[in-house]
Order: C-alpha cells, then sequence, then structure tokens
C-alpha cells in the first residue's frame, strides 16, 4: 500500500509516573485522515539525522508537515516579539531539514498550519509572529469553538489545486495565531480569509514538486465536510502519480 510520511512533534509527558519523558507524536485525526484517504501514515520521528529522514522518504511517497507551535522568528531573520507563543527550536531544524530533503526529491508536500507557514519560512519568507497585533486583521483566527467547528470563511482562487476539492468558497476552522507576511518566492496565494489573511498557498514554479498549503485543519473536518476529506484524498492521488 501507498505511504505517506507525516512529521512528528515532541511533548513532555505529564502523567505522574511519566513526568518529563519527552513523547513523539502525531495527532489521530491525521492519522485517520490519510487511512480514509487510501493510504498508510508513516509517523516521522524529530531528528536531526538527515540519514534517517533519507531512510524514511525511501519508502514514502509525500510528506505532510503538520500543525504545532509557533516557527522561532530568527528562522526568518527576526528577533521574537512578545507576542510570540511556545516555540520548539528541535522541531524547527528538523522538519527544515525534511522539507529540503522532499524538496530535493520532488515528493509532493502538503503543510497544515504550522505547517504551511514552516514551508513558506523555508523558501524564504516571512511570518506575522503575532496577528493580534496586526490591525488589518479583524477576524477572529483563533478560534473559541472546538476544533471541529467551522468559524471563517475563506475565498479561493480559480484554477488552484484546492478549488477542484472545495469550490470557490468555503468555511474553514481556524486555530493560528500567526500567518504568512511575506510570500517566499516560488509560491502562489490560492485562498484569503475575508479580512486578507493568507489562509492558503501552493507551488508556482515548473521546477518544485506539488507543494499544497493551508493555514487551518483540515484533518479535523475529513469525517464531517466531503470536501475536506477530498483534500487529502487528491494529495494522495498526487503522490501516486509522482510516483508512477
Ligand atoms: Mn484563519
Amino acid at each position: 500500500m501507498f505511504r505517506v510520511g507525516l512529521s512528528g512533534a515532541l511533548i513532555a509527558d505529564q502523567d505522574k509516573h511519566w513526568e518529563g519523558s519527552n513523547r513523539h507524536y502525531v495527532n489521530d485525526a491525521y492519522i485517520q485522515s490519510v487511512y480514509t484517504a487510501g493510504a498508510v501514515p508513516l509517523i516521522i520521528p524529530v531528528t536531526n539525522d538527515s540519514d534517517v529522514i533519507d531512510y524514511i522518504l525511501d519508502i514514502c511517497g509525500g510528506v505532510i508537515l503538520t500543525g504545532g507551535v509557533d516557527i522561532s522568528p530568527l528562522v526568518y531573520g527576526e528577533e521574537p516579539i512578545k507576542g510570540l507563543g511556545k516555540l520548539s527550536p528541535q522541531r524547527d531544524e528538523f522538519e527544515l531539514l525534511l522539507f529540503r530533503r522532499a524538496l530535493a526529491r520532488s515528493y509532493p508536500i502538503f503543510g497544515v498550519c504550522r505547517g504551511m507557514q514552516l514551508i513558506n519560512a523555508a523558501l524564504g519568507g516571512t511570518l506575522f509572529q503575532n496577528i493580534e497585533d496586526v490591525p488589518e486583521f479583524t477576524i477572529q483566527h483563533l478560534q473559541k469553538a472546538c476544533r471541529q467547528a467551522v468559524t471563517h470563511h475563506v475565498d479561493i482562487e480559480a484554477g488552484s489545486y484546492l478549488m477542484d476539492a472545495l469550490g470557490k468558497t468555503c468555511l474553514v476552522n481556524s486555530w493560528h495565531h500567526q500567518a504568512i507576511k511575506d510570500l517566499a518566492p516560488g509560491l502562489r496565494v490560492t485562498a484569503r480569509s475575508r479580512d486578507g489573511l493568507i489562509e492558503a498557498i501552493e507551488s508556482d514554479n515548473p521546477d518544485m514538486p506539488p507543494i499544497i498549503g493551508v493555514q487551518w485543519h483540515p484533518e479535523e473536518l475529513t469525517s464531517t465536510i466531503p470536501g475536506m476529506a477530498k483534500l487529502f484524498k487528491n494529495f494522495i492521488e498526487l503522490c501516486r502519480k509522482r510516483v508512477h
């Protein structure tokens, strides 16, 4: 069966018997979404060893960069501002390496939330460290509703990869306090929220593999919104086409 790699994250266990021990994990919603799309999910552990990454990439045909904590602004050449959230420099290093190795193999790459921001930063773009400080962003992007609730619209560009799955406009969940500021070369914006924030990107360079990034969390919506399940299905199809 076809395999897709998902970037893992580290979390310190809170259980009293295991307190302080780190665990590598991926949220179950991603795992279920990949299963449902017809592929086998492989969790890639946080590592700075490129041999480990290459070995796992040998047995995958595409990569999903998962959501998580803020990316260090040092990655895109800025000092941290007061509104910056939690960081994981270990994970930044790991995912930048994973992204570059997957790109070098022309693997399709799908970035979710932090994953989309990482793609932009890796290719030379920048981020708003805290959108609460940016007056033009008036929509609530860090929703207080549960993750499975859809709370704001996005308008999708014609001819984009997203359009096939989601149409011209759709409702999404929103669980972010950062956003893309300067778009990296080689990318194009394919969806925005109605306050103008970049909600999706795609690669726009014939030398690049298909790269798709979304600012929302489609993995939380695949069982309730057919278009979100189709987004995963289409991505798996892209990976399959690339391999054969
Ligand atoms: Mn949003």
